[in-house]
């Protein structure tokens, strides 16, 4: 029903930046190798993702957009494990229902591509169209048939920096692929997408950031740990500059922080705090499912051993440059 659609919808769209996460995610399941994502006032105004995946038949392109249509094969057993799991084929649908989307695509080798239109989840008819390989999508005047979600709207100030921090994360989990993010007209930020961390690093965290990272590379156990942290004594001025992912998403713990410092020792100058790009890799069934997928916080089943793992391997990284 359509009040279903809308509740749906709600749970899934928070936000601009949970739109854009979710048609990012899309494109990278799309198989794609560049995603240029836009934004004007915060994304309100317009949100577009373009890739260069693998595209959308014509006649797939509205069961895209309804409820639980997912091309992605998924076993129960995936199910469990949902934290490695988007929405399970809600997201285009949620999104079409709170705005007014076009999508264009084209199929790799296909002679043609397809547009549609939809406004508020209902959708006009499918057109033959000339498109580059892959997909983009057009998402306009968000929440505009939703009142009470537009009133409790922050500014748009606040939703651009929200994509940008979530463009960064994006850029930073997936140096395999070239991020493009424009906001109002203005470039803020391009990875080249050859595979390196050091590279994203460089383009989303900046040059002064780069400098002197020390490579993390260890594990305990069953948990891994690989990145990169800053070196003895370079500390920054807070803590936004230490991000972490866990199985591929990024997260905020307070544990992942607190073992990154205890690494330092007495290497870290007062008032400051060290950086880090940390990806932590630990089996699905150690990170507790209920945690909502969208949400930045996980429980790790076994905190000690995350802790552990975390701070031995940051220490040897450390323990290596000499300091
Ligand atoms: P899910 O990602 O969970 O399958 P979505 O609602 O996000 O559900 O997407 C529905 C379907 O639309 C996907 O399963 C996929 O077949 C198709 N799709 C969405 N975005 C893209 C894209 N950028 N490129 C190719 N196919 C896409
Ligand atoms: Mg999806």
């Amino acid at each position: 029903s359509h009040v279903a659609d809308l509740i749906a919808a709600g749970e899934v769209v928070e936000r601009p930046a949970s739109v854009v996460k979710e048609l990012v995610e899309n494109a990278i399941d799309a198989g794609s190798t560049a995603v240029v994502v836009e934004i004007r006032r915060g994304g309100m105004g317009l949100i577009r993702v373009t890739d260069n995946g693998c595209g959308i038949a014509p006649a797939e392109l509205p069961t895209a957009f309804l409820r639980h249509a997912t091309s992605k094969l998924r076993t129960e057993a995936d199910l469990g494990k949902i934290g490695t799991l988007g929405f399970r084929g809600e997201a285009l649908a949620a999104i079409s229902a709170v705005s007014r989307v076009d999508i264009l695509t084209r199929q790799a080798g296909a002679a043609e591509g397809a547009s549609l239109h939809l406004e508020g989840g209902v959708p006009g008819t499918v057109e033959a169209a000339g498109a580059p390989e892959g997909t983009t999508i057009t998402v306009r005047d968000l929440f505009y048939n939703t009142p009470a979600r537009l009133k409790f709207m922050r500014k748009d100030s606040a939703e651009t920096a929200a994509v940008n921090g979530l463009m960064q994360h994006l850029a930073l989990s997936h140096p395999d692929v070239s991020f493009k993010f424009i906001k109002d007209g203005v470039e803020a930020l391009l990875t080249p997408g050859d595979g390196k961390l050091e590279s994203a690093i460089y383009a989303a965290l900046g040059r002064d950031f780069a400098r002197g990272l020390v490579p993390v590379s260890g594990s305990g156990g069953d948990i891994s740990v690989s990145g990169f942290v800053t070196a003895p004594l370079m500390g920054r001025g807070s803590r936004s500059m230490q991000v972490f992912f866990v199985n591929g998403r990024f997260i905020k713990s307070q544990l992942l922080t607190a073992a990154l410092e205890e690494g330092y020792r007495n290497q870290i100058m007062k008032g400051k705090f060290p950086g880090c790009v940390l990806s932590v890799t630990l089996p699905v069934t150690a990170v507790d499912v209920n945690v909502h997928p969208a949400k930045t916080q996980v429980k790790f089943a076994r905190e000690h051993d995350v802790f552990d793992a975390v701070y031995h391997t940051v220490l040897d990284a450390l323990d290596r440059t000499g300091a």
